[in-house]
């Protein structure tokens, strides 16, 4: 990966219009700049509009298209599926990020930082989020704009919050796919950010490159609530806010992380998991970090798992996709539909065992 300063993929800024009319949700990016004015509704633009908007970096286009992807009209999914098939590239020199860490580690303090050293570096950005719990009225840990405030206003970021609503698998694939929408729109680089609290890294994990877990230094007991298995996902651990923690805890904080990755069997990747520190508020650390990002896509790109990891994680959104899709035929089908609650109610009062409810529901299903 090379830094690219002013070798931008065109983006052609044209602030203020927002496409309007009935059936079209608010566009929830943070910071939409249409291309496109008075023009398009979802509904109305076709699939080679859709795909020639995004490529020419529209980023109102790109906007309407993740709406699509987060929609759950069957019709609206599948022009959805027939975009994002379209856009997918394997050529595109991209980096994916997570960036992961317990609520008020500085995830978008952070996510500020590294954003706008990556802009400088001529980088375009994209920040996406995998937050179950969030929906539309309950803001989402993105839905604030003041969160990310260089970046909301800069033209060669695209921020976009959590899809809301539905499953952690049914949220975490619609970021993926999104991934590829802001890929063929020119965003060369993907933050994702995760709230650090559950199963979100796991699928964060997923679906990038690179995996960055925050930290802070404690008093001794830096191990203590760490999720199991989030410390062998990250690529680099970064202890946040040395400016305000004690030197002696950051380097206790330190030495216990070193410690733990020891224990941990040698990453297939070839690339030896670091521990850095850094602060969010007064950038120390923040291009250090970036140039360890650097150096790993180089080297993973180099040795190959950059793409057999790409290409594992494609087999596993393969699988991930048909569940689902089966998922949706199955609960949409008339029968099933007309009966799932009834049936339901049915297990809930103890009539009913899983089992024999389940066979029901399925002799409905295949009975068609
Ligand atoms: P998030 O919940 O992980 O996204 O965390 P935020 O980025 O919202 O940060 C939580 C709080 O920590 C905010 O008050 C930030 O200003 C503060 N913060 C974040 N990074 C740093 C840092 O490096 N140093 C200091 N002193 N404060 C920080």
């Amino acid at each position: 990966m090379v830094d690219n300063k002013n070798k931008h993929i065109g983006s052609s800024p044209d602030k203020g219009t927002k496409p309007e009319g009935k059936g079209v949700k608010e566009d929830r990016s943070i910071n939409p700049d249409a291309g496109m004015r008075g023009k398009p509704r979802r509904e109305l633009l076709s699939v080679d509009e859709f795909v020639a908007g995004i490529e020419n970096g529209s980023r109102a286009t790109l906007s309407l298209a993740v709406t699509l992807v987060e929609s759950t009209r069957p019709e609206q999914r599948e022009k959805a599926r027939a975009i994002i098939e379209r856009c997918v590239s394997d050529t595109k020199d991209t980096a994916r990020i997570a960036i992961t860490g317990v609520p008020g580690v500085g995830k978008s303090s952070f996510i500020e930082a590294l954003g706008n050293h990556v802009l400088d570096k001529g980088h375009r950005l994209a920040v996406l989020s995998i937050d179950p719990s969030s929906t539309r009225s309950r803001g989402s840990i993105l839905g604030d704009k003041t969160r990310m405030k260089t970046l909301a206003n800069s033209t060669d970021a695209f921020i976009r919050p959590s899809p809301t609503g539905g499953s952690l698998g049914g949220v975490a694939r619609k970021t993926r796919e999104t991934i590829y929408l802001c890929e063929a729109a020119g965003f060369d680089i993907i933050f994702i950010e995760t709230v650090g609290v559950g199963q979100s890294e796991t699928a964060a994990h997923s679906m990038v490159d690179f995996f960055l877990l925050l930290m802070l230094a404690g008093a001794g007991d830096e191990l203590q609530g760490m999720k199991r298995g989030i410390m062998e996902m990250a690529d680099v651990i970064a202890i946040n806010k040395i400016d305000e923690a004690p030197e002696q805890a950051v380097g206790r904080a330190m030495r216990a992380y070193r410690n733990a990755l020891h224990l941990q069997p040698a990453p297939k990747s070839g690339w030896k998991t670091e521990v850095t520190t850094c602060s969010a508020i007064t950038s120390e650390g923040i291009a250090e970090i970036w140039e360890r990002i650097q150096t790993y896509v180089n080297l993973t790109r180099g040795n190959g798992y950059f793409k057999t990891q790409r290409n594992r994680q494609a087999k596993h959104w393969m699988y991930e996709t048909i569940e689902s899709r089966l998922k949706g035929h199955f609960f949409g089908h008339p029968q099933v539909k007309r009966k799932q609650s009834v049936i339901e109610r049915k297990v809930l009062k103890g009539e009913l065992s899983s089992f024999q409810a389940a066979r029901q529901l399925w002799d409905l299903y295949e009975g068609s």
